[in-house]
C-alpha cells in the first residue's frame, strides 16, 4: 500500500514511517511504502486539514489548536491536522482504534495487537478540548528518561514539552550524579558539553513530533549578565560590575541565596531591561524553532529591589514594561514567537499602571502550588478578593485555589487572553498513592472540571519518571484534556486490559485494594509546594494526617500480608508472552517491595516515631538504590526521598 505526504516536512515524514511500522507490525501482510504526493486516491493520504479541503473554521490559532480530522476504510483514506503534530496525533488516534496503545514511555510500553488490518475502519473529527497539554522537565532524569517522554507524549494526545532553563543541567545532574543513590557515583557523570549535546537532541524531538516547543522559565535571567545557573549550593564568582544588575535587598547587590536561580535584577535601570531583552532576542534568534519563550522572573521572594527607583513601581509594572520592550523588539526583529509570562509570587498582582501593548503576543502562566486535598478545580473565587501587596513583605497568600482565580481576574483588565496552568500532578503528589488508583480518579475529575477555571490547559511540571506502578496517571492527564468527555472507568479499564493482558482484572483490583489500604486521605500534602521545597513553611499544623493517627496506621499495616497475597498471580504473569505485559508485571515484582516498606514507615508515624520511620526510610533508600537499575525509567529516587522525609518532617 502507499502512505501519501501532502508535504515533504520532517513531522509529517515522521507521521507517515510511524504509520507503516505499526501497521506492519500489527499486520505483516501491509507492507507501506512512503511518498510525497498530492494524489489522495490510493492508500492513506496524510496532511493538513487545508491541504485536503477539509473545514478549518474551528481552528483559530494553527500554532495553538489541534484538529484531528480522520477517514479510513480498508487502509484507504485520509488523516488531517490543523498543525502537523495534529497528523501524527491522528495517526495514533487510528492506531489505538485498532488496539494499539503506549502505556508508558520507552519500547516496553507499547502494546501492539497482531491484528488484520484490511477491513478496519475509522472515522473521527475531533478538537482539542484544551490547547495546552503537555509536561516540563523534572525531577532527576536521564537524557533516555526526557528523550522517550518527548516521543510518547503524542502517543496519549499531548502537545508540547518545555525545558527549563537554557541547559538544565540541575536536573540531568541529580541523575547521572546519583545524588541519592548509595550504590551509584558520579565515576560516569559526563563533562558539561555532553549535557549541552542531550538537549540539542531533545529540542529535534520535540521539533520531529512537531509538539509546541517551550523554552527557559526561571535560571535565565541572570544569563545576560554572564552567569549561568547550574545547580543551588554552587559557587559563582560574581564581577562587581555584573552586582549593579542585581536587586538592591537590604542595602547589598548579591546573589539571593548564593544562586541566580533566586536572584532578581535592578528592573528600573534601562540598561539592564536593555541588556535582559537584547539577551532574549538574540536567543531566540539563535533558537528560531522555539514556539514559546517563557520570560520569567527568579524562583524566589521578598527579594526584589529597594532603590530608589525601583521602588516607584510595582514588580508587575516593571515586568510588564519589560514584556512590552521585549514585544517591540521581537516585533522589529520580525520574530513571532509567543512569550508566555507569569503570575507567580509577587507578579501574582497585577500592574498599576502599566498595560500590555500587543496582547496578541502573549499567553499567561501560573503555578497552581496548592490546592486543599480532595479538592478538584471550580469556579469558586476568594471572597476577600486578594491582599494588599506589600514590597518584600510576601509572606505566601497559600489560600488555595480560589485565590488563584482572584490573582487572575485581578489581571484581566491586562491581559485576558490564552492562559494555562503550571501544574505538579506528579511531581511528588503521585508519592501519595502508592496503588496510584485514586490519584488517576482524581487527576481525570480534574480534567473534567478544569473548563470551569478558564484556563486553557495545563503544563505539568513532572518528573518524566513516574510510571510506578503504571503509566496511568500520564496518560489520562492528555487523553482527558483531549477529550474531557471520556468515560473514567472505561477509560482505566482499557487501559489495564492492555497493560496486563488476561489477568487485568486481578491486577486492578489489586492496585485499587493498595491505594485502599494505604488510607491515602491521611498521606495528602497541604502544604505549598514551594514552601515544601524552600523550607518556608514553618506552619507543622499541616504535617500529613497519618501522624498519631491509628485507624490509618491499623490499615496501612495490613499491605504487606496483602502484597503477599498477590505474589503468586505476579510470578506466573512473569512469563506471558507480550513484552509490554511482561514488564507491568515485572514492575510490580519491585512495587510490591516497596509498598511493603514504606508501609513500614507510615505504620511508625501513625504511632507518632518520626525517628523510626526515619531509620526506615534510610534502609529503603538504600534497598531502591541497590534495585533502581531495574525500575529507573518508572520511579524517580530522588524526588521520593525528597517528598518521603518531607512527610516525616511534617511539611
Ligand atoms: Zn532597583
Amino acid at each position: 500500500m502507499k502512505i501519501s505526504i501532502v508535504r515533504d516536512s520532517e513531522t509529517l515524514r515522521y507521521a507517515a514511517e510511524e504509520l507503516a511500522k505499526y501497521l506492519h507490525l500489527m499486520d505483516a501482510d501491509v507492507s507501506a511504502e512512503v511518498l510525497v504526493s498530492n494524489a489522495c486516491g490510493e492508500g492513506i493520504t496524510l496532511g493538513l486539514l487545508s491541504d485536503l479541503g477539509l473545514p478549518t473554521d474551528d481552528v483559530d490559532d494553527e500554532m495553538i489548536d489541534d484538529v484531528i480530522d480522520a477517514d479510513i476504510n480498508a487502509l484507504c483514506g485520509y488523516v488531517a491536522g490543523s498543525n502537523e503534530r495534529s497528523v501524527l496525533m491522528g495517526v495514533y488516534n487510528y492506531l489505538k482504534s485498532a488496539g494499539c496503545y503506549w502505556v508508558r514511555p520507552g519500547a516496553n510500553g507499547e502494546y501492539i495487537p497482531q491484528k488484520s488490518m484490511k477491513e478496519h475502519v475509522f472515522r473521527m473529527r475531533k478538537k482539542a478540548d484544551y490547547p495546552f497539554r503537555g509536561q516540563c522537565i523534572e525531577g532527576a532524569v536521564s537524557f533516555e528518561h526526557v528523550y522517550e517522554t518527548i516521543l510518547w507524549l503524542p502517543k496519549v494526545n499531548m502537545n508540547l514539552f518545555m525545558i527549563e532553563q537554557i541547559i538544565p543541567y540541575n536536573y540531568m545532574n541529580r541523575w547521572y550524579r546519583h545524588t541519592v543513590n548509595t550504590r551509584l557515583d558520579e565515576s560516569n557523570e559526563p563533562p558539561y558539553e555532553q549535557y549541552c549535546a542531550y538537549v540539542d537532541e531533545w529540542e529535534k524531538a520535540i521539533k520531529k513530533c512537531g509538539l509546541q516547543f517551550h523554552a527557559l522559565g526561571h535560571g535565565a535571567l541572570n544569563e545576560p549578565f554572564g552567569i549561568r545557573h547550574m545547580i543551588s549550593g554552587q559557587h559563582y564568582d560574581v564581577p562587581e560590575e555584573t552586582k549593579k544588575a542585581f536587586a538592591l535587598v537590604g542595602g547589598k547587590r548579591e546573589l539571593c541565596n548564593s544562586s541566580p536561580f533566586f536572584t532578581q535584577v535592578c528592573m528600573s535601570q534601562d540598561w539592564v531591561r536593555k541588556r535582559i531583552v537584547t539577551w532574549l532576542a538574540d536567543y531566540l534568534e539563535e533558537k528560531p524553532y522555539i514556539d514559546f519563550l517563557h520570560f520569567w522572573l527568579a524562583d524566589y521572594k521578598n527579594n526584589h529591589c529597594e532603590c530608589e527607583d525601583c521602588i516607584q513601581k510595582t514588580p508587575s509594572d516593571w515586568y510588564v514594561q519589560m514584556l512590552n520592550e521585549l514585544d517591540a523588539e521581537l516585533t522589529t526583529r520580525g520574530n513571532h514567537a509567543k512569550i508566555v509570562f507569569i503570575m507567580y509570587v509577587d507578579t501574582l498582582w497585577p500592574p498599576i499602571v502599566e498595560k500590555l501593548n500587543n496582547p496578541r503576543r502573549f499567553i499567561l502562566t501560573t503555578a497552581a502550588t496548592t490546592r486543599a486535598p480532595g479538592d478538584t478545580y471550580s469556579d469558586r473565587r476568594c471572597p476577600d478578593g486578594i491582599p494588599a501587596w506589600k514590597r518584600n513583605q510576601h509572606s505566601s497568600p497559600n489560600k488555595g485555589f480560589e485565590q488563584l482565580l482572584s490573582f487572575v481576574d485581578a489581571w484581566k483588565p491586562v491581559f485576558d487572553g490564552p492562559r494555562f496552568l503550571f501544574e505538579y500532578f506528579l511531581y511528588t503528589k503521585h508519592f501519595e498513592d502508592p496503588g496510584y488508583m485514586q490519584f488517576s480518579r482524581n487527576l481525570a475529575r480534574d480534567m473534567k472540571h478544569l473548563h470551569l477555571t478558564g484556563f486553557h490547559g495545563v503544563m505539568s511540571d513532572q518528573t518524566q519518571r513516574a510510571s510506578f506502578p503504571t503509566g496511568l496517571p500520564n496518560a489520562m492527564q492528555g487523553e482527558f484534556q483531549f477529550d474531557s468527555s471520556a468515560d473514567v472507568e472505561a477509560y482505566i479499564d482499557s487501559y489495564m486490559q492492555v497493560s496486563f493482558g488476561t489477568d487485568w482484572q486481578a491486577a486492578k483490583n489489586y492496585l485499587d485494594g493498595i491505594t485502599q489500604l494505604f488510607a491515602v486521605d491521611s498521606l495528602a500534602q497541604k502544604t505549598d509546594v514551594t514552601a515544601q521545597d524552600t523550607g518556608a513553611e514553618d506552619d507543622h499544623s499541616k504535617k500529613a494526617d497519618i501522624f498519631g493517627n491509628e485507624e490509618a496506621g491499623k490499615s496501612i499495616a495490613q499491605v504487606s500480608a496483602y502484597v503477599d497475597a498477590f505474589a503468586d498471580t505476579v510470578t506466573k504473569n512473569l512469563q506471558v508472552s507480550d513484552p509490554c505485559q511482561r514488564e507491568s508485571w515485572r514492575i510490580l515484582v519491585y512495587h510490591g517491595e516497596y509498598c511493603k516498606r514504606l508501609a513500614g514507615i507510615y505504620v511508625e508515624l501513625s504511632k507518632n516515631n518520626a525517628e523510626g520511620a526515619t531509620r526506615l526510610l534510610d534502609n529503603m533508600i538504600d534497598y531502591l538504590s541497590e534495585v533502581e537499575p531495574e525500575i529507573h525509567s518508572y520511579f524517580d529516587l530522588v524526588l521520593f526521598a525528597q517528598r518521603i522525609k518531607q512527610i516525616i518532617a511534617g511539611i
